[in-house]
């Protein structure tokens, strides 16, 4: 953000998304109207909010193990650590990491986002989605588009409905990237507890919150053209590299991670 530029003003009559994820996974920055929302949601919310983040950590960390070391993080949430770029660095200290996200929360906490080693770069844009031109025309200053980058969408594009055709935005970034380049996604669904999902929706609903669970079939669109890494596109719990998978629990969203041709 410009020096001088009047920091957005942070809502709290009004629950946010990323308020709401923070209190799921037991964090402090979050305002009674989240909470709300939080407890309205089946108990199982607060389990598949910390196994999301646990995907995220292991397709990180396996990315900048295989000699990734850019990525463009969309829809970031309010820190909680480990955060991606802390995750990253550990393997690749050099790594560059642009965060971005829309709520004027998350910038406010953009300075704990900003620990790069010495070595690397972290950067945060008070950015949309829905303006993928914009995130890629700044991300350009840090990252280098010649080479291999990976884009993190985890956890956001359930948020979009779609009348703003979330495949289209997808598409626009992911065309942005040179070949090498891979997508890390996960999406909320309720493939695994169809039970849950009015309730779900309903306490989203109530928060002013549009939230759009998809289906399989639904999910895997936004990989057309990509090359899905093995195990492809599964549950956040199958998900895993050099280990195999736990005990089966049941998750709230799918997971994959996708190679640009
Ligand atoms: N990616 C993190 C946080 C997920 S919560 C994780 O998985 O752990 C979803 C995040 O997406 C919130 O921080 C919310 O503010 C952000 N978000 C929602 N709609 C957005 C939009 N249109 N543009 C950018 N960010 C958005």
């Amino acid at each position: 953000m410009t020096a001088g530029t009047p920091r957005p003003r942070i809502d709290t009559s009004k629950p946010h998304p990323a308020r709401v994820y923070d209190w799921l996974l037991g964090g402090k920055d979050n305002y009674p109207v989240d909470q709300q929302v939080g407890e309205t949601l089946p108990a199982e919310a607060r389990g598949n909010a910390a196994r999301n983040r646990a995907f995220m950590h292991r397709a990180a960390a396996w990315l900048a193990k295989n000699g990734v070391d850019q990525f463009l993080d969309i829809g970031t949430g309010i820190p909680t650590e480990p955060n991606l770029h802390q995750i990253v660095q550990a393997v690749v200290p050099g790594a560059r990491i642009v965060y971005a996200d829309n709520d004027p929360i998350v910038l406010r906490h953009a300075e704990a986002l900003l620990t790069s080693t010495p070595e690397g770069v972290t950067d945060f844009l008070h950015a949309d989605v829905r303006r993928p031109g914009t995130i890629l025309d700044r991300a350009r200053e840090a990252l280098d588009f010649d080479r291999p980058i990976a884009l993190s969408l985890i956890a956001l594009l359930h948020f979009l409905p779609d009348d703003e055709d979330p495949y289209r935005l997808v598409g626009t970034l992911v065309d942005a990237l040179p070949s090498g380049s891979y997508l890390i996604l996960s999406h909320g669904t309720a493939d695994q507890h169809p039970e849950l999902k009015q309730d779900t929706e309903a306490a989203y609903k109530k928060g002013a919150i549009p939230l759009r669970m998809r289906t399989r079939s639904e999910v895997e669109p936004f990989f057309a053209g990509l090359q899905l890494v093995p195990p492809g596109l599964v549950f956040a719990t199958e998900w895993y590299q050099e280990e195999p998978a736990p005990v089966q629990e049941r998750s709230g969203f799918y997971v994959g991670v996708a190679r640009v041709p």
